[in-house]
C-alpha cells in the first residue's frame, strides 16, 4: 500500500489547491498552468498544447511498442455552478469528523480530486518509489469534457493524436460509503432534433389550421411511454445498463393567437450497450407517424455509442485483483452519463474508471469529496497499474 490513510491531508490539500482556480470549460489556462508547474516541480516532463491539454509521458524499465500504454486521464474543466451554492464554490472548506471529513466545492468530486490523485501517483513515479517494467504510463490532464468551447473540443482528442494505447483508466467519481467501485463502462448519447411543420390559422378559427404544438405533444406522450418500457440490460456481473429517453427542449409558436405551424424537439437519448443509431432511428420513425397533418422531419447526432470494459481483458482482472488485496472486495459499477471513456473506447482500447470523487456528486451545489477516499482510490489506481504491469513482464500479450 502505497498511500497511508494520513496521506489523504496531503492529497487533500491538492484537492484544495485545484479547486480554488476557476476552470470552466474553454478556460482551464490558469488549472493547466499551475497543474503544470506541479509537475514539472517534480522533476517530470509535462507537454502543453495550444489548447491547454497536458501530456506526461512515463517510461517502463524496457519500452516497448508505442501501443503499449496505459492512459491515465482526468479532465480540468468543471461545469458552472448550479443554484444553490450557500458559499463561494471557489473557496473550498472542510467539515465533517471520522470518516465522514469532507472537503466542499465546485470540483472536488467531478473531478479535481481525480486530478488530485494522478498528481500524486505522478510523485511516486518522479521520487522514483515505483518503476514499472514493461508498461509505458500517458497521463493526461484535458479540456472541455463538459462542454465544448469556442475554437476548442474535447482534448482527449488531441491526446489520442500524439499517444496511442491498449488501455484507459479515467478518475471521474466512482466511490460509495464501501470503497471505490470499477466503473465498467458508461451510456452513449444520441441526441435528436424532431421539425414539426402544420399550418396557420387565426386561432378563432382552429379548425383552419394544423397544430404543430399539438403534434409535439403527442410526441411527449410517446417518449414518456417508450423510456417508461425500455429493458434493464446486464452489462457485467451484477452491472445494469438501461436506456433513457427523454424530451429537453421545446420551441414553437409564433403569437398568442395564432395556430402555431412550427415547432421543434430535441430529445436526449441516452444508449445502452448493444444499441445502434440504427435502434435510435426506428424509434424517431414511430414517434413521429400519424401526427393529423403535421409533417416530420429530424435529425440524428450520436456522440458515442455506449462503451462497455472487456469482462476478461487484463486490465478489469488486474483492478479486481488489486481491489481484493486492498479492500477485501471488488465492486462494480455503471455511469449513466457518458464520460471520456467512450473517446478511448472508440481509440480501440479497453477502458475502466476509477476515481475519488462521491457518487452522486456531479453538477449539484454543495458538491463534496470524502478525504478517506483519496488514499483508497489512490491505491486502487496504483494497485491496477502495476499488477498490468506484471501481467505484461510475464510476457503476456
Ligand atoms: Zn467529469
Amino acid at each position: 500500500m502505497r498511500f497511508t490513510n494520513e496521506s489523504a491531508d496531503a492529497i487533500g490539500k491538492t484537492v484544495v489547491d485545484l479547486v480554488s482556480i476557476k476552470a470552466l470549460s474553454g478556460e482551464e489556462a490558469p488549472m493547466a498552468e499551475h497543474v503544470q508547474s506541479v509537475i514539472t516541480g517534480m522533476g517530470l516532463p509535462c507537454a502543453r498544447d495550444v489548447h491547454d491539454n497536458l501530456l506526461t509521458i512515463i517510461e517502463p524499465e524496457t519500452p516497448g511498442a508505442a501501443i503499449d500504454t496505459l492512459h491515465l486521464s482526468g479532465h480540468t474543466d468543471t461545469v458552472v455552478p448550479v443554484e444553490g451554492w450557500a458559499r463561494d464554490p471557489w473557496t473550498p472548506f472542510h467539515s465533517g469528523s471520522g470518516d465522514d471529513r469532507r472537503i466542499t466545492g465546485l470540483g472536488t468530486s467531478d473531478m479535481k480530486s481525480g486530478l488530485a490523485v494522478m498528481l500524486h501517483i505522478l510523485k511516486q513515479f518522479a521520487d522514483k518509489k515505483i518503476r514499472l517494467k514493461r508498461l509505458r504510463l500517458a497521463v493526461s490532464f484535458t479540456v472541455c469534457e463538459e462542454m465544448p468551447a469556442k475554437g476548442k473540443r474535447n482534448g482527449v482528442h488531441d491526446i489520442l493524436k500524439q499517444q496511442p494505447g491498449r488501455w484507459a483508466v479515467t478518475t471521474e467519481a466512482s466511490c460509495d460509503e464501501t470503497c471505490p467501485t470499477l466503473a465498467v463502462g458508461c451510456q452513449g448519447h444520441a441526441v435528436a432534433k424532431i421539425q414539426l411543420q402544420g399550418r396557420s390559422a387565426h386561432s378563432a378559427c382552429p379548425e383552419n389550421g394544423i397544430n404543430a404544438i399539438h403534434a409535439a405533444a403527442k410526441i411527449c406522450a410517446r417518449v414518456e411511454k417508450m423510456n417508461a418500457e425500455y429493458k434493464t440490460i446486464r452489462v457485467l456481473g451484477d452491472v445494469r445498463a438501461r436506456p433513457s429517453a427523454t424530451v429537453t427542449l421545446i420551441k414553437g409558436g409564433a403569437a398568442g393567437n395564432i395556430i402555431p405551424e412550427h415547432c421543434e424537439l430535441t430529445i436526449s437519448r441516452r444508449i445502452a450497450p448493444g444499441e445502434t443509431t440504427d435502434d435510435v432511428e426506428k424509434e424517431l420513425i414511430e414517434l413521429t407517424g400519424n401526427l393529423d397533418g403535421v409533417s416530420a422531419k429530424w435529425t440524428l447526432r450520436c456522440d458515442a455509442p455506449a462503451c462497455a470494459t472487456d469482462p476478461n481483458g487484463p486490465l478489469l482482472k488486474s483492478a479486481i485483483a488489486a481491489s481484493h488485496e486492498l479492500f477485501h472486495c471488488a465492486r462494480t459499477s455503471w455511469n449513466r452519463a457518458r464520460t471520456d471513456l467512450v473517446l478511448f473506447k472508440q481509440a480501440g482500447m479497453d477502458v475502466l474508471n476509477i476515481g475519488p470523487g462521491y457518487t452522486g456528486q456531479a453538477h449539484v451545489a454543495g458538491e463534496y469529496v470524502r478525504l478517506i477516499d483519496l488514499p483508497k482510490s489512490a491505491n486502487l489506481i496504483l494497485g491496477t497499474i502495476e499488477k498490468l504491469d506484471e501481467w505484461m513482464a510475464a510476457g503476456n500479450q
